[in-house]
């Protein structure tokens, strides 16, 4: 895609390191964000302030998203005065995990108005979206995604999963679930080993040579666990809606999730014990507190 003026609504953990790599690139780019700390951070690194959703819509043909839930996406999209509305715009790319149903939904509300909704939710956290080196999982037409698939690549690595809306995210919030399961069981792991006297360093470097590995003994845990600073950027609220997400639509399709199940009630217990701000590792903190001891190193 040759350089051009884009789009960008949502501009929180994932979508302001997003917005700076396409400025970064030499697209310019129209940003918006209800929250104006989030909106003067993109627009202090050379981001045109816009005054709502509707006006990015007046400026851009291509707008990108990434918004926290389901309803935020579809009320952004599809409300009076909302992006449906706006002048200009001819396709919506929604980066954010709103699950298969939404993105089908929204998709039609959108096809309405003659506005291409594009599935396309990323994974590989605020580290990723930084570094550029998230996985970009795409669901459109073909040629839409053969056009678009050089700016996505700002982002990291793009994967062409179909042309229906939604089919990114069933691979999304599968990602996800197995994301959110690798740290509840991490969590009960090495708590296990905390209590039984081993130093926890240790025993996540044993793990991390051996087949226990993933992503939260890899990362999460020796870099926001140990030095207990619980910043993952990733809050558990959103994981909590991710791993609902899967669990609601592998039942809608006939698929039973046992372990998903109990993943998701982890997640519930972590935000009533910590708090709707909990960020995502929280979770060892509800077992560290039933067994009486912390995982620090
Ligand atoms: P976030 O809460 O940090 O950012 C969301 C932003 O959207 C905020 O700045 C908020 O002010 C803005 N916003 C909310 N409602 C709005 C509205 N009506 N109009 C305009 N702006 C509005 O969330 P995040 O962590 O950046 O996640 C965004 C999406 O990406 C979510 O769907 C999340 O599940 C997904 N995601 C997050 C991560 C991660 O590691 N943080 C990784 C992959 C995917």
């Amino acid at each position: 895609m040759t350089k051009q003026a884009l789009g960008f609504v949502g501009l929180g953990n994932m979508g302001g390191p997003m917005g700076t790599r396409l400025m970064q690139a030499g697209h310019e780019l129209y940003v918006y964000d209800r929250d104006e700390a989030a909106l003067e951070r993109l627009v202090a690194a050379g981001a045109k302030r816009m005054a709502s959703v509707k006006a990015v819509a007046d400026q851009v043909e291509t707008l990108f998203l990434s918004l926290p839930t389901p309803d935020i996406v579809e009320a952004v999209c599809l409300q009076e005065g909302g992006l449906k509305d706006g002048g200009k715009v001819r396709q919506i790319v929604d980066l954010s995990t709103i699950g298969p149903r939404a993105a089908a939904s929204i998709a039609k509300g959108l096809a309405d108005k003659g506005i291409l909704y594009v599935d396309s939710p990323v994974s590989g956290g605020v580290q990723g979206a930084v570094k550029g080196t998230l996985a970009v999982m795409v669901s459109c037409p073909r040629a839409n995604y053969d056009a678009l698939e050089s700016v996505l690549a700002n982002f990291g690595k793009p994967f062409f999963l179909g042309e229906k809306a939604g089919q990114a995210q069933t691979v999304k919030i599968a990602n996800n679930i197995m994301s959110a399961t690798a740290v509840a069981i991490t969590s009960e792991a090495v708590v296990m080993g905390v209590k039984a006297g081993i130093d926890p360093k240790v025993m996540l470097d044993v793990i991390n040579s051996g087949s226990g590995r993933n992503t939260a003994s890899a990362d999460k845990f020796p870099r926001c666990v140990l030095p207990r600073t619980f910043d993952v950027g990733f809050a558990a609220a959103l994981a909590y809606k991710d791993v609902r997400l899967c669990v609601d639509e592998a039942e809608h399709i006939g698929v039973p999730m046992v372990v998903g199940s109990a993943v998701r009630e982890m997640l519930s217990i972590t935000l009533a014990a910590c708090g709707k701000d909990a960020d995502f590792c929280d979770v060892v903190k509800v077992i560290e507190s039933w067994a009486g001891v912390e995982v620090r190193g």
